[in-house]
């Protein structure tokens, strides 16, 4: 027999790269019975219904229509438009749904959305810790939540059975799910990964001001570790412009403290101080390999990219081996 969905009616607003991923997660491993799916785009839920129905049972035309007799509703909008959505959907609401989102942030989506929430709807923020650099209907995929972490940041007196619920919607997708306040989560993901866009923004930009390194060689050569900054920096400039917005205190607390480190690696090097370069980067290359080893990233080299086939004509020597 057929395991029991999780949910009966997922809404999900919101049809870009994680409101997708969520709805076609949430179809592929039968977490919900009946998926609706709403964007305030014309034109993304056109490319939802030409997607079909791996994506969404139904494309609704507005929020508050997709909300309407949801179990679940998952609002997967940049964080500056939460709020705004809570308030167009607040009177739609079934009583006895849960209302969440994925927003990066959760200390102002939880403030900016908990005014809307009518009495008898439970409020559960969440923010599940994966993505990619693109956006759109086109990019969500079922799986990206796999082996990922789901942060749930329960409200004041949220219904641990409702808590319950939403976790196992997170497992069933193939999320580990983590519980922490707002104001934690806004922290640890400042580290994380709000810092790390910051520093790939910039270095991006940087490069591309460089008057004696020209534009080609910095393509040419990006394998020197800037190309990864630079799929970092191709992040959605909506959402990203939102994160630093409602994330401020806790980004600038962050930027603080690395810019002193910033200062005594630069201190270092001035010096021509070998040990403490050397002891720092020993500490941070076992962090590297903790990452690995908890299965959040790949060791496979060049980061784990998938390489066409090599050139068929042999390597010139001296690179090659001399019995080949
Ligand atoms: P996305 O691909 O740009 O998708 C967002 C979608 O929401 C767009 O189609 C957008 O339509 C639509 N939208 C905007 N305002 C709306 C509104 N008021 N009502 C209905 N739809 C609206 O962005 P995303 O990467 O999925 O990000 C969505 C949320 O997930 C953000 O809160 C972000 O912080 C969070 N998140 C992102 C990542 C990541 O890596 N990208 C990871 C974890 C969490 P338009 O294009 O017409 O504006």
């Amino acid at each position: 027999m057929a395991e029991a969905c999780v949910i009966s009616r997922l809404a999900v607003i919101g049809a870009g790269l994680i409101g997708g991923s969520v709805a076609r997660a949430a179809k592929a491993a039968a977490a919900a019975q009946t998926v609706v799916v709403t964007d305030a785009s014309a034109e993304a839920r056109k490319r939802v219904r030409e997607i079909g129905p791996s994506f969404a049972d139904i494309v609704a035309e507005t929020s508050a229509d997709a909300v309407q007799d949801a179990d679940l509703v998952v609002i997967a909008v940049p964080v500056g438009a939460c709020g705004a959505v809570a308030e167009e959907i607040a009177a739609s609401l079934k009583p006895g749904a849960i209302l969440s989102d994925v927003g990066s942030v959760k200390a102002s989506v939880a403030r900016d959305m908990a005014p809307f929430v009518p009495k008898g709807v439970h409020f559960i923020p969440a923010h599940p810790v994966a993505g990619t650099e693109n956006s759109g209907p086109d990019a969500g995929f079922a799986e990206l939540f796999v082996n990922r972490w789901c942060i749930l940041t329960p409200v004041q007196n949220t219904d641990p059975a409702a808590t319950e619920t939403l976790q196992a919607f997170w497992e069933k997708i193939g999320a580990n799910v983590a519980v922490m306040t707002p104001e934690h989560h806004d922290l640890v993901l400042a580290i994380t990964s709000h810092l790390p866009h910051l520093i790939a923004y910039t270095i991006v930009g940087t490069a591309n001001e460089l008057g004696d390194v020209t534009e080609s060689e910095v393509l040419k050569f990006s394998a020197g570790g800037f190309r990864d900054f630079t799929r970092i920096a191709a992040s959605d400039p909506t959402m990203w412009r939102d994160v630093f917005l409602h994330n401020k205190d806790a980004v600038l607390e962050m930027l603080g403290t690395f810019n002193e480190d910033l200062s005594k690696l630069t201190r270092a090097i001035r010096r021509g101080d070998g040990e403490a370069l050397f002891e720092h980067f020993s500490r941070t290359r076992a962090i590297r390999r903790g990452i690995v080893n908890i299965g959040q990233d790949s060791a496979a080299p060049d980061f784990g990219r998938p390489h066409g086939p090599l050139p068929i004509a042999p390597i010139a020597r001296p690179y090659a081996s001399d019995d080949d």
